[in-house]
């Protein structure tokens, strides 16, 4: 048997490079189906028409486009296009949304509020929520009626995310959590309407939490002055007392770790789609 019939067909963290490939296992753009070339063009035309004509408003972060334009992408299914049919998605393949991440690639810096959006902002709900936090939240993050951030840097912890100092404490009744602390560098911060936000339960169970972003207690720094992305907005989230029911805890307590870095590396495959297209253009 040759090395290449040996390759599994999931291949483990960067093994792929180092592996001979099948045929078989490779997909090239050559290989489009019809669907796939409908879909691609339902791409290509909302690039044309939504994002080139507004490129310059992005860049300068006019106030209410970037979540004008996701709501948009909501219309057209392509904020679901990974998403389960059952909550609104379109449910396509692998290879398609690959098609769609490769045709946004030139957006800019757009391609920030998109991602965010889609890939840390929806997938922890996704994988991680239950039947009834889907029910709740999926189909209007789909849609584009509600927009997502991902809380999880802190000013004292990056790299090291698990240091956090956010914390949540359980109310006397058990009926919700008091959050208290302070992220940074969040996407999508100044428009977002849900924030997926790790904190410590009891200062030390590291955990997952569903939050309202127009919570009592929630306010924004100001917009980060960035070198680049300047179309994305990105702003740091203060946390006061802010009260969030039991019932958005994600997944299990004292498992935040598994939602915060699953998502993250699910997200870096669609990552790496965009960055590797912005370059071809
Ligand atoms: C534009 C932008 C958007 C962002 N959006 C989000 C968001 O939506 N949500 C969110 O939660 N966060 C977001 N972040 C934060 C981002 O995830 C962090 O910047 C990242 O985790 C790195 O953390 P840090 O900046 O504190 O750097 P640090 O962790 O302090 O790292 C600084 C440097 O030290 C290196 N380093 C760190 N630890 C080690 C080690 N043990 N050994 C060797 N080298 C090490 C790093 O590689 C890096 O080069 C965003 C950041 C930016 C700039």
């Amino acid at each position: 048997m040759s090395a290449a019939a040996e390759v599994s067909t999931i291949l483990k963290g960067g093994e792929f490079l180092i592996r001979d490939s099948r045929p078989e296992d490779v997909f090239i753009p050559e290989e489009l189906n019809e669907e796939q070339l409908m879909v691609k063009q339902m791409a290509v035309d909302f690039l044309n028409n939504e994002i080139a004509p507004n490129r310059q408003k992005i860049e300068k972060q006019e106030p209410g486009l970037s979540p004008a334009l996701l709501k948009k992408m909501g219309d057209l299914g392509l904020l679901g296009a990974h998403m389960p049919a059952i909550y609104g998605g379109t449910e396509l393949d692998t290879n398609t949304n690959t098609v769609i991440s490769d045709v946004f690639g030139p957006m800019g810096s757009f391609s920030v509020p998109f991602a965010a959006h889609t890939g840390i902002g929806m997938l922890p709900i996704l994988y991680f929520g239950t039947e009834a936090q889907k029910q709740k939240y999926l189909p209007a993050l789909i849609s584009g009626d509600l927009k997502a951030a991902y809380c999880l840097t802190e000013p004292g912890s990056g790299s090291d995310a698990l240091n956090a100092k956010t914390r949540a404490d359980l109310s006397a009744d058990g009926s919700h959590y008091v959050v208290t602390g302070q992220k940074m560098w969040i996407s999508n911060a100044g428009f977002a309407d849900l924030f997926i936000v790790f904190a410590k339960v009891g200062g030390e169970k590291f955990t997952g939490f569903v939050v309202d972003a127009h919570s009592a207690g929630i306010s924004l720094g100001a917009e980060e002055d960035k070198l680049g992305i300047k179309g994305s907005s990105t702003r740091q989230v203060f946390f006061e007392n802010v009260k969030v029911p039991a019932e958005n805890v994600l997944g299990e307590i004292g498992k935040g770790h598994l939602i915060a870095f699953n998502a993250l590396n699910i997200g870096r495959f669609k990552l790496g789609v965009i960055v590797s297209a912005a370059t071809k253009k």
